[in-house]
């Protein structure tokens, strides 16, 4: 018996690998590595290298290993690109994993915790944002986890799934063995990490005009190993939710619910870019240069998380200071990306 941990080879997903290991769960990690880092996978883990819309695999899989439940991370991850390039998102994230979907059914396995995004809210009209908040992307990055919420959403009516939608704000941080390398990489803490170890010459701030105190944009910064207990916490409530509800009433039809089954994560306050930059600045001891460039496409001024559901769920975040969080991940860089520093 095992917890399938599709994307367990990247960033998020090998730390949540680690804590299920940790607590005594035997893990199997799919990973195309098209991302991903085999070294990232720990070592008390099986491995199987494929890909979440691969039927047979997934047959395979679910019957050797006795797969009893589904953490689903596997997906591209960047608003940039996914405004380039939104078919490319929209069938990674959300066509591709129905092929997961479909072979859980087949296997009769029903407990799924999906790894979904605050890019969901699109431009929130209010924060912090709350799971009932309005779901209107404004880029195909958040569109397609939307969707797939909804094919979720839909599975579990008709078919009995159980399942937890994940809604992130901004992971960030690492673990002693684990952190933060994504090829290219586009998000803000690694990158200010690489500008202040000279691997950059300077941070891009993306926008300086936003309705915001210092007119950067506004982000929820969450520790990694935080967000990692989560799922864990999201598994076990879904093994105790009692059997499947009765189809629904025929007479009395409604739209799925999609906040019923959204957590968000979050630590309820939030940061600009410039506050990020700043920090940094005091953790690595050094000035880190700074270039000012347009908006980047897609970006919501300020997402920040309402994340009482999730506490009241029994989820205790240990490391909510931003400095601690990006001292994490800068120890980790010390220690272990320094010989796989990106070529310039
Ligand atoms: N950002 C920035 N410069 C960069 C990368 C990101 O100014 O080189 C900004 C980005 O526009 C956003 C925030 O930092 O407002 C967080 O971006 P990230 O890509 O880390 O996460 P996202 O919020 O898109 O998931």
């Amino acid at each position: 018996m095992a917890i399938l941990v599709t994307g367990g080879a990247g960033y998020i997903g090998s730390i949540v690998s680690e804590a299920l290991l940790e607590d005594g769960q035997a893990v199997v990690v799919l990973d195309n590595l098209s991302h991903g880092h085999a070294a990232a996978i720990p070592a008390g883990a099986k491995f199987v290298r494929g890909d979440v819309g691969d039927g047979e695999a997934l047959d395979a899989l679910f019957r050797q290993d006795r797969i009893t439940g589904v953490i689903h991370l596997a997906a591209y991850i960047e608003v940039g690109e996914s405004m380039r390039d939104p078919g490319k998102y929209l069938d990674n994230n959300f066509a591709r994993p129905l092929a997961l979907l479909a072979a859980m059914r087949r296997h009769g396995v029903r407990d799924f915790v999906l790894s979904s995004t605050a890019a969901v809210y699109g431009m929130p009209d209010a924060t912090p944002i709350e799971e009932n908040a309005p779901t209107r992307p404004i880029n195909a990055y958040g569109s397609s986890k939307l969707m797939l919420e909804t094919a979720l959403a839909w599975q579990t009516r008709s078919h009995g799934l159980r399942y937890a939608a994940l809604r992130y704000f901004n992971a960030a941080g690492a673990t002693a063995e684990r952190g933060e390398r994504h090829q290219p990489e586009s998000h803000l803490v690694p990158l200010v990490l690489e500008a202040a170890a000279g691997e950059r010459p300077e941070i891009a701030i993306f926008g300086q005009d936003y309705a915001t105190p210092d007119g950067t944009c506004i982000r929820d910064y969450i520790h990694v190993r935080d967000l990692a207990a989560a799922h864990l916490i999201a598994l076990r409530r879904l093994r105790e939710e009692p059997a499947p509800a009765p189809p629904e009433d025929a007479a009395a039809p409604s739209p799925p619910d999609l906040a019923a089954r959204a957590y968000n994560l979050g630590n309820g306050r939030g940061f600009s870019v410039r506050e990020v930059i700043a920090a940094a600045e005091r953790v690595c001891g050094k000035k880190i240069p700074v270039r000012l460039a347009p908006r980047r496409p897609g970006d919501a001024p300020r997402l920040v998380a309402a994340s009482a559901k999730m506490l009241a769920a029994g989820w205790r975040p240990q490391h909510t200071g931003l400095e601690e969080i990006i001292a994490s991940a800068w120890r980790w860089k010390r220690s272990h990306a320094a010989h796989e520093r990106p070529r310039s």
